[in-house]
């Protein structure tokens, strides 16, 4: 059994992969830590009864009382790196989930990596379908370089746009480069009108009550567009990925970045 903490455990996110590692016959919850801890058994956040577990507060603590072997992190943009490196100083293998980690904060954990020999994953999207979306749509760029973006989250989401989206239009650039898009003399009567602006790509995130998760990537061409959508309808979409994740990230090799390099392995 691989023995794993959850880091946000009171979170939405948090709650769901509870509720899969403990369901899963070759993972172990052994604890969970989340900052708004009142110590809750962990039986109570997902309806399996009392299990002993009890919600820490400080990951630190957790760490040194339960021995994990990796830890997976769904919390907040502005604390995970943080996380990450307490993880991986004391021996645990982040599987990690937040976004907003930025191209500095991974050299970050690489070196992390290098230095403690402790591997690390991080996934800006655990859906299977997601990944799929992001991998045609870097296919479809070859053909298609005019694109832009639409993401659509639940209006309690911090960052704007979605890492799916981010590394969605990175790799399209890989494929078709910077190209400027729409009209050279376009005006922008509202700022923001034309979404942000990634290497070319239009970018636009829509927060309202009732999304989970969904992208749209729009591809224009002469006389046709191509749409490639991926819908999460509940956060259960993501819970196979973060599974396979926890399973596979002792045996990687330094620090994984995308769910797709354990799939094609
Ligand atoms: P949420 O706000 O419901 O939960 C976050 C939890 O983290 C809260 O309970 C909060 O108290 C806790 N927390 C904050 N700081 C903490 C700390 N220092 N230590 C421990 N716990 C702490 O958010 P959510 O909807 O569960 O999303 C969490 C993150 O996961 C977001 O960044 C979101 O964008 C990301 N996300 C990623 C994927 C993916 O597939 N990679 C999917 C969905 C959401």
């Amino acid at each position: 059994m691989i023995r794993v903490i959850v880091c946000g455990a009171y979170g939405k996110m948090g709650r769901e992969v509870l509720k899969a590692i403990h369901n899963d016959t070759q993972l172990s919850i052994v604890g969970a830590v989340d900052v708004k801890s009142d110590f809750t058994d962990i039986g109570d956040l997902i309806g399996a009864g009392k299990t002993g577990i009890i919600v820490g507060n400080d990951l630190q603590t957790v760490i040194n009382e339960t021995k994990p072997q990796v830890m997976v992190d769904f919390t907040r943009p502005e604390v995970v790196l943080n996380n990450i490196r307490i993880a991986m100083k004391n021996g645990v293998c982040p599987v990690v989930g937040t976004t907003g980690l930025s191209d500095k904060d991974r050299e970050e954990i690489n070196d992390l990596c290098i230095q403690t020999k402790v591997n690390a994953l991080i996934a800006p999207n655990f859906s299977i379908g997601a990944i799929l979306m992001t991998k045609l749509s870097q296919d479809a760029a070859k053909y298609f370089p005019h694109v832009e973006i639409i993401e659509l989250h639940h209006d309690q989401k911090l960052d704007a746009p979605s890492g799916t989206a981010l590394h969605t239009a990175e790799l399209i650039a890989k494929n078709r480069g910077y190209l400027e898009q729409g009209h050279p003399a376009e005006v922008e009567k509202l700022p923001g009108a034309r979404g942000g602006n990634f290497s070319g790509i239009r970018m636009h995130s829509v927060r309202l009550p009732g999304y989970v998760a969904h992208q749209e990537v729009i591809f224009g061409g002469l006389g046709q567009t191509l749409t490639i959508r991926h819908d999460s309808i509940s956060r259960e979409s993501f819970m196979p990925g973060v599974v396979l994740a926890c399973k596979n990230v002792l045996s990687a090799n330094g620090l994984v970045y995308g769910l797709e390099k354990l799939l094609d392995k």
